[in-house]
């Protein structure tokens, strides 16, 4: 175990801000974390994996824990559904690379998306047509208010659009193992439009595919500093969606009309329209070739400069469009 007072949060945040916390500890084991001495940790205690959809605004006053539970155990009785027990602080990407390497169909195109097991439950990440919650079977968690362990099926995790229990319980649980099922058979997933015509004969084929496409788009965490996508889609009525249109004559306003008769409109589309591809502050800027992204531009950005073009993105698209945009990205 790892327990550090005053400790340095630079490597443990994707957007590379330079803050620190009042205590870290990186636990090895249930029975280590279990065994805290909790009523001696700063508050507030607040878990966390890579730090891929963080933004510290500040030094953080508590505790930050972070897991260093890594094991992958494979319970494969022959069937073509194969279960897989994953500790949370592997790396989820590693453990994608895993599955396709031993020919295991579900993650596939969940690849490269930066983080750890346990914050992909939390967060249900999803990409090309495919969430986490396809292939969960279970997750097991440490009550930080019972301070128990305690086991979730996948309809208790209530999972939706990048939401869960884990979020709604205001970080009650930490995750220390997720369960997942993938398959034998192959089941390609090559619904959304990016992925026709790529190679399906095996899942590292379509993951192949997955990066490349990717690496095209987004910035590579270890060459730029970023939360991944900033600001969620919105999702707004008809009547506010023929004001956007107002808004933008002559021109087709991609869109995506959901059950219910809700409209979800790309963030990146009203953030472009407003002119900041490529828009600095500090040493912040919007991502070029995806303005749904916000990056450390300069290795040098503060919080406060990605809070103040965050707040420019935010007022602007309200004031043109009369849509407000909300960060995906968790503030601390
Ligand atoms: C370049 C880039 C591309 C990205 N692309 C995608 C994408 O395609 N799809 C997508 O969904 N996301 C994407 N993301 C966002 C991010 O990678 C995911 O949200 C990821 O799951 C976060 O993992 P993390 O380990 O970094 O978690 P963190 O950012 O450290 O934490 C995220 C949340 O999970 C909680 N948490 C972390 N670990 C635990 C635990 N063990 N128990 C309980 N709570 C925990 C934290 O408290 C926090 O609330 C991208 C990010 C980047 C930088």
């Amino acid at each position: 175990m790892i327990l550090q007072r005053d400790y340095d949060l630079s490597a443990h945040n994707t957007f590379r801000m330079k803050v620190k916390c009042a205590c870290y500890v990186e636990y090895s084991s249930v029975e280590e974390l279990a065994g805290l001495d909790w009523d001696s940790l700063p508050r507030p205690v607040k878990h966390i994996g890579e730090g891929s959809n963080l933004l510290f605004t500040k030094d953080f006053p508590g505790t930050i824990l972070h897991s260093g539970i890594r094991y992958v155990k494979y319970f494969d009785v022959g069937l073509d559904e194969v279960p897989v027990a994953v500790g949370a602080g592997v790396r989820w990407d590693d453990l994608v690379a895993q599955l396709c390497g031993h020919g295991l169909w579900g993650a596939e195109n969940l690849s490269h998306i930066p983080g750890e097991v346990g914050a992909a439950a939390v967060q249900n990440i999803g990409a090309y047509g495919v969430e986490i919650k396809d292939i969960i079977s279970g997750v097991t968690c440490f009550d930080l208010v019972e301070r128990k362990s305690c086991k979730f099926t996948v309809a208790e995790c209530r999972y939706g659009y990048r939401e869960s229990m884990f979020k709604e319980s205001g970080d009650r649980y930490v995750i220390t193992s997720v369960l997942l099922r993938v398959s034998r058979k192959p089941r390609p997933r090559l619904e959304y439009k990016g992925l026709a015509g790529v190679d399906a004969s095996s899942p590292s084929s379509v993951r192949d595919a997955v990066v490349e496409i990717r690496k095209g788009k987004l910035p590579e965490p270890s060459e730029l500093g970023s939360a991944g996508s900033f600001f969620k889609n919105p999702v707004i009525s008809a009547a506010d969606f023929v004001r956007v249109c107002d808004a933008a004559p002559g021109v087709t306003v991609p869109h995506f009309v959901l059950d219910g008769g809700m409209i979800k409109v790309p963030a990146a589309w009203l953030i472009d329209q407003c002119g900041f591809k490529g828009e600095r502050e500090g040493g912040a800027a919007v991502y070029k070739k995806q303005p749904l992204v916000i990056v450390n531009a300069s290795g040098s950005a503060s919080p406060q400069d990605v809070l103040e073009l965050e707040r420019r993105i935010v007022a602007t698209v309200h004031e043109r469009f009369g849509v407000a945009l909300h960060p995906e990205v968790e503030h601390l």
